[in-house]
């Protein structure tokens, strides 16, 4: 039987086969057949990595029988021979994973340079001193990236030299002197690894292949990978090419550049380049690069080969291209090229410009923008300057996007109290609750010890666009004395930090940040993605404002509005305790007489604020917890309100405690308990739609949804109330008002028993933050503690309340969807758990057939993007 095939010469493969090749090989492979000048070579496939780690982390006779049997082709085509005194073959070795991936392993150039070898390359290019300068670099580069010996020990060596020679730049050092500088770098070598530096090019070769195989696995690529949504399974490819030289003198060179400007998008060469260099240099920052239209004054002929191929490239793969290329003595070769990596601005920019000249359609166009990348459009960022000279000082999940700096305070009142003397405020809290919103309304970025993408301060800094760091459990608060530390350092009220919402990090000082500013671009491109999508994108918002945020980022209404969320003001925190302890109907009565008219304003308001667009109302579901006093004085001042004891009210709040709030006595068990609430929330969504459809004629048909349903009895006991409440109120006043009624699903039993919940559903909607933690019995707010031993392990590769476990979490989702078809085949469906604004959720919500996804108004149009991009991937009708 004849062996799988591993390794590819580049002209045997394209750029399709990009899975197999990694998006480097691939494309390497493309140039090659499009006729473009490359150094030859071959790629070892991403299989081979995979195969690397199903065998014990070895390479098999196999894949090595096939990379030497590529090593000769390469010998052919280059007429150069492997470890070879008279004219050795070298070459680079580089990882290529499908998506290009910072953190993975660095080049290694010149290799197949030994103590033979390299006396054969000084007399093929009749110069000791490059021979030699490109076999320390070589020694430097595999000792570093291969065996893992710090850079800075052959920096010292180099610095001694230059201190023995008295110069200044490596650029003076003699032949001799590097020929030195070898023998230090190989004694230095044998001192750290024990061996002699290996002198077998084969066996260079093997080392490093492998060792581009364990940077797969190194502790960057997987933080990498589960930021942005990469499997662990894919693995890398490498890329093994023979050398060409930039710095052989005065007409060679090394450089970088893109078809357009990747910060802006204007339609303009961009790059730069070193005459007289090898890669590294152009990176180490040693000598200033030049601007790339220079070349046209120093090598015009070279020059002109270079744009012409840049525009081709740019052409056949239809994207703006990030382009590498050396010169070897007058003669150009393109080492890379990939689609180049751009800020959010100059995505839109290229991606309406390319549809307008007619080299995209507008289907292809919005695959070309990574809807993560919207959030910087919507929320400050850091003067990128800035942010490299401040130290990250600890890591925490990135909850709420964008950039904040400012003083730190522990409080909300004290929030409150600076952001209103005008200074900008970071609110460190060990975790929020309902009591601090007023401090986290002020704040420009919240930072929290505890809690998971889904704990009270993720979901509500999320929902006002508020940058939030959750779960920073390497910080040491005290809350008391209003200190913190991490890594030996204390941290006091007044001192700043700033926060990257986008990344969990948190910097040890003040960064300057700035506002983005939305362009015509982004209109027209987001008009295109509303034109083609078919999954409808509303908003989860509790307040007037945040609707009309919504609707502003594109919001088609509203899919979650969380009732206890309007409660979480000062003056209204009140009377929401109030009928929480309250211990008989008529002191709940009268709590919730308090409350009635404060949630009829919100409804009106929000009703204005959608103009006729659906909405959907939740009715209450407070995990207790979140909502009982916990500070002596609100606790006295509520005991004086209710005209009870403070020791009683001690006595309830004791009483009403619970073990597992979250599996409380919370969502439709509260109605259960206490019809009234029903009633009274009935009451509110009724009246409030009746007196806006008489001011302002909108057509409205509320949504009543009933949270945290697990049993058909349960949902009808609720919906009764509610039927029987309207039903009162429609006759009373008059009026032909039609209103739905439907459930969430998010306790696995209502999804097990879908078809039985839909004869009295109207709707679900799929709450996946709670169907999450029940279905993994996770805890959504302390998740985060442990979750990171889980990535460590390769158990979970990503945090499943940020995006939707689809195999588990999803296949409740996909049962619940077709046994609620089947009962009632037009259910509407959608989702409202923080899921409904991550991309590849969103996709898997357009996949399995949902009508739409909510989620908070600052994730709307990334949502939209998703959607459409879902719609261009796998149609539905
Ligand atoms: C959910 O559980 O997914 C949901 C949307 O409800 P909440 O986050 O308010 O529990
Ligand atoms: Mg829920």
């Amino acid at each position: 039987m004849e062996s799988k095939k591993y390794v590819y010469l580049f002209k045997e493969g394209n750029a399709k086969m990009r899975n197999l090749l990694g998006g480097k090989g691939a494309n390497l492979a493309e140039m090659t057949n499009l006729g473009i000048p490359v150094p030859q070579g071959f790629t070892v496939s991403t299989e081979a990595c995979v195969k690397y780690y199903t065998d014990d982390k070895k390479i098999s006779d196999d894949i090595k029988d096939q990379i030497n049997e590529a090593l000769k082709q390469l010998e052919n085509i280059s007429s150069k021979r492997f470890g070879d005194t008279e004219k050795p073959l070298l070459v680079s070795v580089r990882s290529g994973a499908r998506v290009s991936m910072p953190g993975m392993m660095d080049t290694i150039l010149n290799l197949g340079l030994n103590d033979n070898t390299v006396e054969g390359i000084a007399k093929l290019m009749n110069n000791d001193r490059f021979a030699y300068d490109s076999y320390r670099r070589f020694i430097q580069m595999f000792s570093d990236v291969v065996m893992g010996i710090e850079k800075r020990k052959f920096e010292n060596l180099i610095d001694s030299a230059k201190e023995e020679n008295n110069v200044k730049f490596d650029t003076e050092l003699k032949s001799e002197d590097l020929k030195k500088l070898v023998l230090k770098f190989k004694q230095l070598y044998k001192k750290e690894i024990g061996t002699d530096f290996p002198q077998d090019p084969k066996e260079q070769l093997l080392e490093s292949i492998t060792a581009v195989f364990r940077s797969w696995d190194n502790p960057r690529a997987i933080v990498y990978r589960r930021i942005n949504d990469i499997p662990g399974d894919w693995g890398t490819a490498v890329n093994v090419q023979a050398m060409v030289f930039g710095n052989m003198g005065d007409t060679s060179g090394t450089g970088v550049a893109f078809t357009r400007d990747p910060a802006t998008g204007e339609k303009k060469i961009f790059g730069e380049y070193l005459i007289n260099a090898q890669g590294e240099d152009v990176v180490a920052g040693i000598r200033t690069p030049q601007p790339i239209t220079k070349l046209a004054e120093d090598l015009p002929q070279c020059f002109d080969e270079f744009m012409n191929i840049a525009q081709k490239l740019e052409k056949h793969y239809k994207d703006m291209q990030d382009m590498e290329f050396t010169i070897e003595q007058s003669k150009l070769y393109f080492l890379q090229t990939r689609n180049g990596k751009r800020t959010a601005q100059a995505a839109l920019k290229i991606a309406v410009d390319m549809v307008n000249d007619g080299s995209l359609s507008k289907d292809e166009a919005i695959l070309r923008v990574e809807p993560k990348q919207l959030d910087s459009l919507l929320h400050p960022v850091f003067d990128i300057s800035e942010l490299k000279k401040t130290e990250v000082i600890a890591h925490g999940l990135p909850a709420s996007p964008g950039a904040a700096s400012g003083k730190i305070c522990f409080t909300a009142e004290e929030a409150k109290n600076h952001h209103g003397s005008g200074e900008k405020v970071i609110l460190v809290r060990l975790e929020t609750s309902p009591e601090d919103i007023e401090g986290m309304v002020a704040a420009e970025g919240i930072l929290t010890v505890r809690g998971g993408m889904t704990s009270h301060a993720a979901v509500v800094a999320r929902g006002m666009g508020t940058c939030c760091v959750a779960g920073c459990g390497e910080i040491n608060i005290n809350e008391d004395e209003k200190i913190f530390s991490v890594k030996g350092k204390t941290y006091h009220e007044g001192d700043f930090i700033s926060l990257d919402g986008s990344t969990g990090n948190v910097y040890g000082g003040a960064i300057k940040t700035s506002s983005p500013e939305i362009s015509g671009y982004f209109e027209t491109f987001m008009g295109w993605a509303d034109s083609i999508r078919k999954l409808k994108v509303r908003t989860n918002a509790d307040t007037p404002k945040d609707a009309r945020q919504a609707i502003e980022f594109g919001a088609e209404g509203i899919g979650l509005c969380r009732t206890e969320h309007m409660f979480f003001e000062e003056d209204r925190i009140a009377a929401v305790r109030e009928m929480i302890v309250a211990k008989t109907t008529e002191q709940r009565k009268k709590a919730l007489a308090k409350i009635l008219p404060m949630q009829k304003k919100d409804f009106i308001g929000i009703y204005e604020a959608m103009e006729g667009k659906e909405v959907t109302i939740r009715f209450l579901d407070p995990p207790l917890h979140e909502f009982l006093p916990t500070a002596e004085e609100d606790i006295k001042n509520l005991a004086v309100e209710m005209n009870i004891s403070l020791d009683e009210l001690k006595g309830t709040i004791s009483y009403l405690h619970e073990f597992n709030p979250m599996m409380g006595h919370r969502g439709c068990r509260l109605c259960v308990s206490y019809p009234e609430i029903a009633e009274m929330q009935t009451t509110a969504v009724i009246e409030s739609a009746i007196e806006v459809i008489r001011n302002k004629r909108y057509n409205i048909v509320p949504e009543i949804m009933i949270p945290l349903v697990g049993e058909l009895k349960e949902l009808k006991f609720v919906k009764n109330i509610v039927l029987e409440t309207a039903d009162a109120i429609i006759k009373r006043e008059g009026i032909d008002l039609k209103y739905k009624v439907g459930t969430m699903i998010e306790v696995p039993r209502a999804a097990l028993l879908a078809d039985e919940i839909a004869k009295e559903a109207e709707f679900f909607s799929f709450g996946t933050n709670d169907l999450t933690q029940l279905t993994f019995g996770f805890s959504r707010d302390d998740a985060g503690k442990f979750l990171g031993d889980y990535y460590d392990n390769k158990i979970y590769e990503s945090d499943p309340f940020a995006k939707l476990d689809q195999i588990g979490v999803g296949k409740l989702v996909e049962l619940a969807v077709t046994l609620g078809r089947k009962t009632r085949p037009d259910i509407h469906l959608g989702l409202c758990g923080e899921h409904g604004g991550d991309p590849s959720s969103v996709e898997f919500c357009h996949n399995v057939g949902l009508d739409y996804v909510s989620c908070s108004p600052f994730r709307v149009p990334l949502a939209r993007l998703a959607a459409a991009q879902a719609q261009v991937k796998n149609p539905r009708g």
